[in-house]
């Protein structure tokens, strides 16, 4: 899969903030990590990155949080070496284009798919400093 770095991250975040079209993906505010809403079929979208840049190495949990807000904040940053975006996919809406962030969140009895909007204004180009 492609590894995407962060210019197009940040390409794909504002050409989907760019799309005014209606579409059902977005009858759902996913400003902040939602569990994927069942009418959201994962059919409806095309993976075309990835954010994980080894396979091999097991991402940090650790969340980038300077503005002291929280995982499931709707303006958490979205700082693409941290928690959990290291370890997202983009999904791309085959209706309308719009782009969102997925991974499996895996907590000691479930795993459950969660998607975000993918937001240019929260992009962070943040180091890992840990
Ligand atoms: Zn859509």
């Amino acid at each position: 899969m492609q590894l995407l770095d962060y210019a197009a991250l940040k390409r794909l975040a504002e050409a989907s903030n760019a799309i005014t079209a209606p579409c059902s993906c977005i009858a759902v505010s996913l400003a902040a990590w939602e569990q994927v809403p069942l009418a959201l079929e994962p059919a409806r979208f095309d993976t075309i990155g990835t954010l994980r840049d080894d396979p091999y190495v097991e991402p940090t949990f650790v969340e980038y949080h300077p503005g002291g807000t929280r995982y499931d904040s709707v303006d958490a940053p979205i700082a693409p070496r941290y928690y959990p975006f290291n370890r997202c996919t983009v999904a791309r809406c085959r209706q309308c284009a719009r782009c969102y962030l997925r991974y499996e969140e895996a907590g000691g009895y479930f795993t459950e798919q969660r998607i975000r909007a993918l937001q240019p204004g929260l992009l962070v180009d943040a180091a890992l400093t840990a």
